[in-house]
């Protein structure tokens, strides 16, 4: 997909952004195994895929980057 054709659709919490219209074409969902804090929540697996923040967890966030790694198409970035 080019720059042009790809719509960001970014969702920010606190200092979590998911450009969640990555997460429509996401077949793994590695964002929430891969973290050990249990921030991330995708919803809607069998239709439209959707990484969330669970916001009462953010702050338990170790900016490990552990995520933004495991995340092959790149829809996550941490402040
Ligand atoms: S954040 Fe990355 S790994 Fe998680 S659902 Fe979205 S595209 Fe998939
Ligand atoms: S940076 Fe580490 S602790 Fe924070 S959300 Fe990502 S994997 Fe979890």
């Amino acid at each position: 997909m080019s720059e042009a054709e790809s719509q960001d659709v970014i969702e920010s919490y606190k200092f979590h952004h998911i450009d969640t219209s990555k997460c429509r074409q996401c077949k793994e969902f590695s964002c929430e195994e891969a973290c050990f804090r249990g921030i991330y929540k995708v919803i809607n697996k069998k239709t439209i895929p959707k990484s969330t923040v669970v916001q009462e967890r953010e702050d338990h966030c170790v900016k490990c980057h552990i995520c933004t790694t495991a995340c092959k198409l790149g829809a996550i970035t941490i402040d």
